[in-house]
Order: C-alpha cells, then structure tokens, then sequence
C-alpha cells in the first residue's frame, strides 16, 4: 500500500483550488512568494547527459528509453568515465552550474555505483554541483553515493498516487518513495518532480504537488516536466493539453515549495518563449541548459542566451544555488485562495 505524503497545509484539494484561480491572481501569490526566497531575475543553469542511454526494463509510458516500446533508441552501456567529465566541463564552461547524470536503470547494481561514484568525484573536482538519476536505490548504495560527494539525486514521482497506474506498472509509487527517502537518510539534496500533460486532470497535477510539498522536507530541486510525445511510446497520442495548464502549474509548485529550485525540464522546447517568459514570471527558476535533454531535444544554447538577454534574466551563482536549497516544511501559515474560478 502506497503511504502518501499530501501535507495538511497543502491537500490534493486545496491545490486544485488554487490551480484554478483566475491566472492573474494566481500568478500574483506565485510571484510574491518567489520574491521572498529568491532574485525573480536569476536562473539556475543545469545541464544533463545521458550517461547510460536505453534498455531500460521499465514500462514508463512517456519514455523513449524503455525497453518495452519501438522508440528507436540503442540500448548503449555506460559512459565511459573520460567522456562523461569532458561533457561536465564542456557544460560549466557553457555556464551551467549543475551537471546532472541519468542512466536508464531500473536500479543499479552495486558494480555499478562504484563507478557513478567515481565519475562523481571528478565532476565534483570541477567545482560543479553534481545530481544524479539511476533508479531505485538502497540505503547502502545512497550513502555511497553521498560519501562520493553526490549533492542532489534525482527520482520523479511523474504523477498523482491514483493517475500513475496508467503511466507505469513495472514500479510502484511507494517504492519510488521509499528511494526518496534514503536519499534524504544519507543526507543528499532530492531532486523530484513529475510530469504534466499524460492525459492526467487537473486534480492528478494537484495530488502530484500535494505529494512533492507533503515530501519532509520538500525536495530542493523540482523538475517540472512537459511531455515530449514520442513516436513509438504510448503517450505518443496523448491528447493535447492547454499551455496554461502547465503555467499553472509552475506556479502551484512555486507557492507550495516556496524555496525550491521550480526546474523547468523536458518540453521546454515545444513550449515557446511566450510560455517559457510566463513559466519565468509563475516562478521557475531553473532550467536544464544544453542541446539535449536525455534523449530528446532541448532549447538550444544560443536561444536559451537569447531568451535571457530579451527577458532580462542571467544565470544564478553557485553560491546562490547552495543558499537557496534549505527548503522547510511548508510553512503553517499561507495564503488562502480567494476567488477560485471553479
Ligand atoms: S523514465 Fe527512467 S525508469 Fe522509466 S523507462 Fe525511462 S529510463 Fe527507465
């Protein structure tokens, strides 16, 4: 059985609430709340590579990766150590502050972690926040990764509790949970997020954020993902959702994680400047930095740049990055909703 996470302060109901504000009064909580923990100019920059790209014995509906779909993606092994540290410094000297590593596991065996956890040590070396994706962990191999220096790890809960069956059946949500939690036990930062627009409604995004802010403390870095439909998956015709939604839901995850890293992550793309300038005004404050994103395309380095000069927005610091990522449990008092539009 499944044991959720919804905080009292931000029940599945209560968000929805609020994901239903008219967009200006909405935006207004999300903006002042983000003015009270951060520079509303300043982006976090992180980067990502696919480190161990396809072959994964996971059923994720919306992933290229997975094994149990015609995606067209090659199955490789992992990384050779010298090519993952020329693409971390290749990412710093782009300005990325946070290189970020996903390997497509279902969990990695221990052979396996004493390798990542090289690798991490020598991005480390760079002077680059580190943050890693392999799957499942137990307690040993998170405390591994946390000796080696590993600052955030990264495991996504995708969606609500009652949506996610549709999405994935090869793992559950709790074991996605109890990840979480040994990760928070060795004492790294949680990177965790999920993904909008798989067909889910707009109270499945509520319980997704009640989960993540119900989280103890709430993750420090939450990705807030678009879905790449992809050719070959079965999300391929998921129907399409209104940009709106998605800006929603940036600021739902703003006023809810108040000082949280709000990424935005996959889809970036497709979704525009305009969206991407609104996403930046509902609060997120972080954005994954490079050509590609795991295995689909990203906003590319020169638009990315163009996009900040045109907006006015730079890339945060390192300093502000470790600043900032002391997240508290939701706070006892918060802004009520008023006027909610349903
Ligand atoms: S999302 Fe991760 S776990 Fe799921 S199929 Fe893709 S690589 Fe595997």
């Amino acid at each position: 059985m499944t044991t959720t996470h919804a905080s009292p302060t931000w029940t599945p109901e209560r968000i929805e609430t609020l994901l239903a504000l008219p967009l200006p009064e909405l935006m207004w909580q999300a903006q002042q709340t983000h003015r009270a923990h951060f520079d509303p100019t300043e982006v976090q920059l992180s980067s990502l590579l696919s480190i161990k790209t396809g072959g994964c014995p996971e059923d994720c509906g919306y992933c290229p990766q997975s094994a149990h779909h015609e995606a067209g993606v090659k199955a490789d092994k992992l990384m050779d150590p010298d090519l993952v540290l020329a693409n971390a410094q290749a990412a710093k000297d782009a300005g990325a502050s946070r290189f970020c590593m996903g390997a497509a596991w279902r969990e990695p065996k221990d052979r396996d972690i004493d390798k990542v956890a090289a690798i991490v040590e020598g991005v480390k070396a760079m002077g680059l926040e580190t943050c890693m994706t392999l799957g499942m962990l137990n307690a040993q191999q998170a405390q591994r990764l946390a000796d080696a220096g590993l600052d955030y790890y990264n495991h996504n809960l995708d969606t609500s509790p009652e949506f996610y069956g549709n999405i994935i059946t090869t793992r559950t949500y709790q074991e996605r949970l109890d990840t979480l939690q040994v990760v928070r036990e060795a004492g790294m930062h949680v990177c965790c997020g999920g993904i909008v627009g798989m067909g889910e409604s707009r109270r499945d995004r509520a319980g997704l954020l009640a989960q993540l802010a119900g989280l103890d403390p709430y993750p420090e870095s939450v990705p807030i993902n678009s879905l790449v439909r992809v050719a070959g998956t079965p999300l391929e015709q998921a129907p399409d959702l209104d940009p709106f939604e998605f800006v929603r839901t940036v600021a739902a995850a703003r006023i809810t994680m108040p000082k949280a890293w709000v990424r935005l992550s996959a889809g970036r793309k497709e979704l525009g400047d305009g969206i991407q300038a609104l996403c930046f005004l509902a609060g997120a404050n972080s954005i994954f930095y490079g050509d590609t994103l795991l295995v689909t395309g990203n906003a590319d380095v020169d638009a990315d740049r163009a996009l900040f000069t045109r907006l006015g927005l730079h890339a945060a610091s390192d300093g502000a990055a470790t600043q900032a990522a002391q997240p508290q449990a939701a706070p006892a008092q918060t802004r009520i909703p008023i006027q909610p539009a349903a």
